[in-house]
């Protein structure tokens, strides 16, 4: 080979890096198609992932994780983008419509705190981390559709959050209720759960107690039995992911007994029990405070004075085990499911975090909290004998039931941050919603708040207001609703051309462009998403009943989601605290983005935390330069200025070597798109890796060692190896593959003639 490899240019990632993103800006290069454009992909076809552009394209949403806006990408970020983004511009290369976008999750405390450590307004802080952080995620070379970005606390944006309240609450998933919260005496006010550091307040470091307080609370009780039915269906979903839906919705399998009650003709308690082989040791039945039908068990002023208590008075969170929780003994009694005796009936929210709001059966032979409350109540326990049945005639017949640990939550909170509620209070007319035309009800931007208390509460000219109803004097509600409640919607407006995002919602949700999106083909999310999909399933299904999003018939916003864990450096979670924080943007300057995306992918699978080592980007950023300079060598000599193997003697032959490399070229294109489909990325990088290998070391090394230089075949079969290499490693260092497909444009299509790749798995 006439290598001269002081002559080649070095790696320079920098200047390969932003030219090509300054590129893809100014040829708005990804984005999506609108519906109606049908064809819009066969252009995107890419000859080396599938020769044949599809008949018809897929309409490919990938969902990525909505951020907060905290200012500063991190590692866990350039994990989730680097997955979704390698699927995005696969899928494009297949010939698929994408759409790859985001909106950043800007309202909430921790936005608010950061906005007080500033100094300035949140809606300017939110301004300034959004534009910092999408300046990062560019710098990095996601593909994502950038016009359709959002940040969800613009009025245009959280007016989704207003309307969504008032459907809900139309079709009764949404109600007054109370709920508990965390709230320090101290300073007087209520604190978000990341405001308590081991039971004690943040600012005082006072205890904090649990508060009853009125809230706003959604009923995602409703849905719940049919998230869990639909789970079966979701044949996308990979296990992490699906498992973290059975995790939330908490099923647990058991019997129930419909037990009368001991003093009052014609009165049943319902009770659940996981442990049917056991009901003749039950000892007592307990009641959740939230027992739609608890009010027939308080017998008398003192039971309802201690509920009271209860659910007002506040008690400690360190009264959440068994042994301090409250118990408030009924007096009143049930007949056993076996034999002649009675249970005591108590109430005690034990049960809401164990079973739900229901009725349950205590049974301290099989169950070590319930033995803790036979104790509290002295009781006399019945004896359990394995196997033995009861008295035939006189059991109480079970029957198989099913209960669910997921409970109805509020989404209301006494911050300033947040969308506001459009309900007002009037004395005359009660509870009244504003009507859809008079959203956005809009926060006011001339306040500021402090951290202490909510300053909606204490702004007249916010809570004073006229009823929609009567036109009398009435008050504004001045909670805000929790950013989870945002949540519910994020994954829809990156569906509306930007030009539709003002229309009304009711027009939005009728697009075609829904239609051609939804369900979202791939969700890519963290570990912690758990909760957000699984309410986000429930709100999709109450959308489908309200007739707004009819077309999803199963209820479910994403056909296919994977979930990835932390990355974590020295076994534990990065934090400042701890000082062990990698810096993706320090990365990038040192090595490039697509070196840190590689690492990223190729340390580990995504079901596993990625313990963080500087030896994985030494690795892979090893790689990218031995490519560079082993791809420029091999572009330096078109094969026709090569001799051709024709005719040579049979013991210079190298046809055995080209035909293994035909068939490497084979096997890692199956396996590369098989793992990419799958998104199974740390195993494709991995196979990549291998690939070039046998390239260098399986094939070029042993040719030149044959004969001491390329003839034509070989140097042909070479480059059609090495633009099939880079074909395949465009979605994970799209960068540094598509600057090297163009300084070899010219070899590289001489060797695509070369008979190869007809061998594409394409799982359509
Ligand atoms: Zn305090
Ligand atoms: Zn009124």
């Amino acid at each position: 080979m006439q290598s001269a490899a002081n002559k080649l240019p070095p790696y320079d990632h920098q200047r390969i890096e932003t030219a090509l993103q300054e590129r893809w800006e100014r040829e708005r290069a990804f984005l999506a198609p609108l519906a109606g454009a049908e064809g819009a992909a066969e252009g995107a076809a890419a000859a080396g992932l599938s020769p044949q552009p599809l008949a018809r394209p897929r309409w490919i949403y990938i969902k990525a994780s909505a951020p907060f806006t905290s200012g500063n990408i991190h590692m866990g970020h350039v994990r989730s983008y680097a997955i979704g983004d390698a699927y995005a511009r696969y899928c494009r290369a297949r010939g698929d419509n994408v759409l790859f976008a985001f909106g950043y999750d800007s309202f909430g405390l921790p936005a608010e705190l950061g906005a007080i450590a500033a100094g300035v307004h949140p809606s300017a802080w939110v301004a300034r981390c959004a534009q910092r952080m999408t300046g990062q995620l560019k710098r990095l070379g996601f593909s994502f559709n950038w016009d359709r970005s959002f940040v969800s606390s613009d009025p245009s944006m959280y007016r989704w959050s207003q309307w969504l309240f008032l459907t809900l609450l139309e079709r009764g998933l949404i109600y007054r209720g109370t709920g508990s919260v965390d709230f320090c005496p101290s300073c007087n006010t209520t604190l978000a759960s990341i405001q308590v550091e081991d039971g004690h307040c943040w600012r005082c470091h006072g205890p904090v107690i649990l508060l009853e307080r009125p809230q706003w609370l959604l009923r995602i009780s409703a849905y719940v039995p049919e998230n869990d039915a639909r789970a079966a269906e979701l044949s996308l979903w990979e296990e992490t992911a699906l498992g973290s839906q059975r995790e939330v919705l908490g099923r647990l399998e058991g019997v129930e007994v419909d037990l009368p009650d001991a003093h009052r003709e014609g009165f049943t308690l319902t009770a659940f029990t996981p442990h049917g082989d056991a009901l003749a040791a039950a000892a007592f039945v307990a009641i959740s405070p939230r027992h739609p039908e608890l009010e027939r068990w308080v017998a008398d002023e003192r039971v309802a004075g201690a509920l009271e208590e209860l659910r007002l008075g506040g008690f400690a969170r360190s009264a959440r085990d068994a042994r301090a929780v409250p118990l408030i003994d009924t007096g009143l009694a049930v007949r056993a499911p076996v034999g002649s005796g009675r249970l005591p009936v108590v109430i005690s929210p034990l049960v809401d975090q164990r079973f739900g709001p229901t009725a349950v059966l205590g049974i301290p032979a099989c169950d070590r909290t319930d033995g803790v409350i036979a104790e509290r109540l002295q009781l006399a326990l019945p004896e359990h004998q394995e196997g033995a049945g009861a008295p035939a005639g006189s059991a109480i017949e079970p029957r198989a039931a099913v209960r669910y640990r997921a409970r109805d939550f509020s989404i209301s909170r006494q911050r300033y941050w947040g969308t506001p509620i459009p309900i007002v209070y009037c004395e005359r007319c009660g509870t009244v919603p504003l009507s859809a035309s008079e959203l956005p009800l809009e926060l006011p931007a001339e306040l500021q708040p402090t951290g202490a208390e909510n300053p909606l509460a204490s702004a007249p000219s916010f809570y004073e207001t006229d009823c929609p109803r009567c036109q009398g004097p009435a008050r504004r509600e001045t909670d805000t609703l929790d950013c989870h409640f945002d949540a519910l919607w994020l994954w829809i407006p990156a569906c509306v051309p930007p030009e539709c995002r003002e229309l009304p919602l009711e027009q939005i949700l009728a697009l075609d462009e829904l239609r051609a999106w939804l369900p979202s083909e791939r969700l890519v999310a963290g570990s912690d998403s758990g909760n957000f999909m699984f309410d986000q399933r429930i709100v999709t299904k109450a959308l489908r009943d309200s007739g707004h999003l009819g077309f999803l018939s199963a209820g479910e916003p994403f056909a296919g989601a994977l979930m990835h864990e932390m990355v974590i450096r020295d076994g534990r979670k990065m934090s400042k605290h701890l000082g062990n924080v990698v810096e993706p943007d320090e990365l990038v300057a040192e090595v490039g983005a697509d070196t840190l995306r590689l690492a990223v992918l190729w340390a580990a699978r995504p079901q596993r935390s990625l313990n963080w080592t500087e030896s994985a980007v030494a690795h892979c950023n090893r790689f990218l330069r031995n490519l560079w300079s082993f791809s420029l060598e091999a572009f330096a000599t078109p094969p026709a200025e090569l001799q051709s193997a024709l005719g040579e003697p049979p013991k210079l032959a190298t046809d055995h070597l080209r035909r293994k490399l035909q068939r490497w070229c084979e096997t890692a294109q199956a396996r590369i798109l098989a793992a990419t489909a799958e998104l199974e990325m740390h195993t494709a990088v991995r196979e990549l890796m291998r690939f070039e290998e046998r390239i260098r070391k399986s094939f070029l090394a042993p040719v030149i060692k044959k004969r001491g230089e390329l003839r034509r075949e070989d140097q042909e079969a070479l480059l059609a190896a090495l633009a099939l290499l880079l074909e395949l490693l465009e979605p994970f260092a799209p960068h540094f593959a598509t600057e090297l497909k163009q300084r070899g444009a010219a070899v590289l299509e001489q060797a695509q003639l070369a008979p190869d790749s007809d061998a594409v798995v394409e799982s359509a």
